[in-house]
């Protein structure tokens, strides 16, 4: 059986002999284009046009009011925090389920990330469990909501868009806001994903998006931050830039900042990948679909769909195996047959840094761990 599936990601991947990835970036369009122009025009570093022409262009095509580059999408998350007022000892609520990076962001400050469950149906963050957690352990005291057995405040939420799956962000919302609690999205994996027709990422607060080299479209190494509230992004963009004051020859600044800014040049390739995206998530959804169809008649596996309401850019496909005893069997066969995959992330909560962190059951999220794997999705386009 395991041989079949073999054969069948060498044929859709039309590769017969060679390693098949996970997630390759694919170069088909103007990059080579801009990046000339960057090294002709000398402006390689943290001026230049194509700063400008990504920002707007994504912000154009999530629907945000404002993005701001960022270096990756690690710092993206960090400085919507710093944003937002989050402080040291504050308590961030997230899944456990998630890259480290979320995680790590939230650790920068100094606070505390808090582990719920996700949902079954769509690998994400679970309003519900987010609602019963709140309601045995919030409190609010004057407009704030506190932990009553840590006393700590709690200040934001950060959901994440699993494998590019939107989670059901209009739910959680409504249960945060009766709580004050300020919604991060990390939308890292899910560019051109959206929920009920609007774009992950411009639910929140604010949304972080990543573009290193495995993610739908890449940047090399990148990140953007989604507003609604313009001010915002001004402020993020002010952060970003060592929070220097605009001046053609003085440098003043008015704050602890950050160099946090995407060179040019890798905004150029981001400029260039950004016009193949939507080619790219019709590309990566037909895959999608063929999986689909071939899972279907396979036992013991089922293949992973978009939730409802939902159009999902299909990043990392994936398998739920039926138990972690198949789960290990076919990671071990596939990769030791040339053909990349790997099971989801170690939880958050049993990373030696994070394992004293409060959590709740973690019922699904546990489940989930024990029979996900991840199988190749690169964009299949020809070069
Ligand atoms: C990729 C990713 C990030 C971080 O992005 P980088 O650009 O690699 O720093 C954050 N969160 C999640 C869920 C990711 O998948």
């Amino acid at each position: 059986m395991y041989n079949s599936i073999v054969n069948f990601i060498r044929h859709i991947f039309n590769e017969q002999e060679e390693f098949i990835p996970l997630h390759a970036p694919v170069f088909v369009g103007n990059e080579k284009k801009y990046l000339n122009d960057c090294i002709d025009s000398t402006f390689v570093s943290s001026v230049g046009k194509y700063v400008d022409q990504f920002e707007d262009k994504v912000a154009e095509f999530t629907g945000a009011s404002k993005a701001v580059v960022c270096v990756n999408g690690t710092n993206a998350l960090h400085l919507a925090m710093l944003l937002i007022g989050v402080e040291r000892e504050d308590e961030i609520l997230t899944q456990a389920l998630t890259f480290v990076a979320t995680c790590n962001a939230i650790s920068y400050i100094g606070a505390h990330p808090v582990f719920l469950d996700v949902d079954l149906n769509t690998l994400g963050l679970s309003p519900v469990a987010v609602r019963d957690w709140l309601d045995n352990n919030a409190i609010i005291k004057e407009g704030q909501c506190y932990n009553k057995k840590t006393g700590r405040r709690i200040k934001a939420c950060i959901p994440m868009h699993t494998f590019g799956h939107p989670m059901m962000i209009d739910e959680l919302i409504d249960i945060c806001n009766k709580y004050n609690i300020v919604v991060i999205e990390d939308a890292a994996e899910s560019l051109g994903s959206f929920y009920k027709g609007k774009h992950t990422g411009t639910f929140g607060k604010i949304g972080a998006i990543s573009f290193n080299g495995n993610k739908t479209i890449t940047t090399g190494g990148g990140g953007m931050l989604l507003f609604q509230d313009k001010e915002l992004g001004l402020r993020a963009k002010h952060l970003t830039t060592q929070a220097k004051i605009p001046h053609r020859w003085e440098f003043m600044h008015d704050e602890i900042g950050y160099n946090y800014r995407m060179p040019n040049i890798n905004a150029a390739l981001g400029c260039a990948q950004l016009e193949n995206l939507e080619r790219f998530v019709t590309d990566k959804r037909e895959t999608a679909t063929l999986y689909k169809d071939f899972f279907r008649n396979i036992e013991g596996v089922e293949f992973f769909t978009e939730p409802d309401h939902c159009y999902s850019n299909y990043w990392l496909n994936t398998l739920i195996f039926k138990d972690k005893k198949a789960q290990q069997e076919f990671l071990k066969y596939t990769n030791n047959n040339g053909v990349m995959t790997r099971p989801v992330w170690q939880l958050m909560n049993k990373l030696i840094m994070f394992k004293d962190c409060q959590t709740d059951s973690l019922k699904n999220t546990e489940w989930l761990e024990q029979r996900i794997v991840n199988i190749p999705s690169s964009v299949r386009l020809k070069k």
